[in-house]
């Protein structure tokens, strides 16, 4: 054995541990599009897996966008931002992103984890607190944690313990900053972005909201939590993603002129990573249009999504409202409890023709593992009856119905 193999030999170790608890995965390859039906690994499945939630991934009119961008500007934009890659098109995506959300401006960062852990990390310092809610998404707490502000979590969609939590801290002289997910990605419930928003005005706190599940979802076309809630001009920082129903790549955020006048100046992944090759942006403004013009999409999400949980529900699964969040979103868990029980539904779904993925500890806590369940607007009624009849035999067949 080499040098290099023995000092990693804890990591085979760790991973011979994950075998052992049926929690090591391989990944599952994508032979064709992201669509309702489509293979992996060779194997034609119905995908509830994908975040693809209006079907813009593949829509022609982004694709087209791409094809046109790349034929023009190039295949990469060569740069970071801040030095020589910043191109039209960049800043074209910024203005109408912001026009959508109706601030000020926008910053487009190369993913939504990007846009978060870079955000919180430029805005806060050692001297300060964050209050977050103990389910939002890693990049939040990431970002938190490159910060060096002290942490203060507050149980989940908790109003009152975290204005408890700010008030313990209200005479100490530090920034204070509130952050919650909009939508939760593990459990698809909506967090109290109103309320929350009012405890910050009390304690003079910044409010911060991450709608990467709510982008494209939420709100009128779309729009967001904050457009969900009325709660315009009460949020200073909107984080978004362009990942999953944009149906592109990248995570923005969305605020005042000088918010993002500082993150140009200050957010480390703008400044020290390239910019998104101009087929991205062109496809995101692609998205944007769609979103106003084809609102049917939406409708159509949201038309799937009862109906796919209604079903779920009175085939007896337990998709959530007992010791989990109740889902308010097309996210749709189905808790299982055990990890590796998880691991093995997700194995003999896909089996069945199902790619469902299995969320399992460290990712959602122990005891609570799950498989997650994503509608898009493009799955037809006919393919979700199939899908819960897949899913219906395969549980019954493991003991989990
Ligand atoms: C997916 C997700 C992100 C990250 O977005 P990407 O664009 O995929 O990097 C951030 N926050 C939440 C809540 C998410 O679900």
């Amino acid at each position: 054995m080499s040098e290099t193999r023995k000092q990693l030999g804890y990591l085979t170790e760790q991973l011979d541990a994950m075998r052992a608890a049926g929690t090591h995965f391989r990944l599952r390859v994508l032979d064709d599009q992201q669509a309702p039906i489509c293979h992996y690994d060779g194997k034609e499945v119905i995908n509830l897996a994908s975040n693809n939630y209006l079907g813009l991934a593949n829509h022609p009119k982004l694709i087209e966008a791409a094809v046109e961008a790349t034929k023009k500007f190039g295949a990469g934009s060569g740069a970071v931002r801040t030095i020589a890659g910043t191109m039209r098109l960049h800043m074209q995506l910024e203005e109408r992103i912001a026009a959508f959300k109706n601030v000020e401006a926008c910053v487009v960062f190369q993913s939504g984890f990007a846009a978060n852990a870079g955000t919180v990390s430029a805005i806060l310092g050692k001297e300060d607190f964050i209050f977050s809610d103990e389910l939002n998404h890693a990049s939040i707490i990431d970002g938190a944690r490159l910060s060096r502000a002290k942490i203060k979590v507050f149980r989940h969609k908790d109003v009152a313990h975290c204005e408890e939590l700010l008030a313990e801290v209200q005479n100490e002289p530090g920034r204070k900053l509130v952050i919650t997910d909009g939508v939760f990605s593990m459990d698809g419930d909506i967090g109290p972005v109103g309320a929350l928003a009012g405890v910050a005005e009390r304690y003079g706190a910044i409010m911060m909201v991450d709608d990467a599940h709510a982008s494209g979802v939420l709100g009128r076309h779309g729009r967001g939590s904050i457009d969900h809630f009325h709660a315009h001009g009460r949020v200073d920082i909107q984080v978004g993603t362009l990942s999953k129903a944009i149906g592109s790549l990248g995570g923005y955020v969305c605020g005042s002129r000088d918010l993002i006048d500082f993150l140009y100046h200050r957010a480390r992944p703008f400044l020290f990573s390239t910019s998104h090759p101009p087929a991205v942006p062109a496809s995101c403004l692609a998205a944007f249009d769609i979103l106003e013009s084809e609102p049917d999409r939406m409708e159509r999400l949201w038309r799937n999504t009862h109906s796919f949980k209604a079903t779920l529900a009175s085939a007896g699964f337990n998709i959530g409202g007992q010791n989990t969040p109740m889902s308010e979103t097309p996210i749709l868990p189905i808790i299982v409890g055990e990890s590796a029980k998880a691991a093995e539904f997700s194995r003999a779904l896909f089996d069945a023709g199902l790619m469902a993925t299995a969320i399992t500890y460290p990712t959602v806590a122990q005891g609570k593992a799950r498989i997650r369940t994503i509608v898009t607007s493009e799955h037809s009624p006919e393919t979700l009856a199939q899908a819960a009849e897949i899913l219906t035999a395969t549980a019954k067949k493991l003991a989990i119905l």
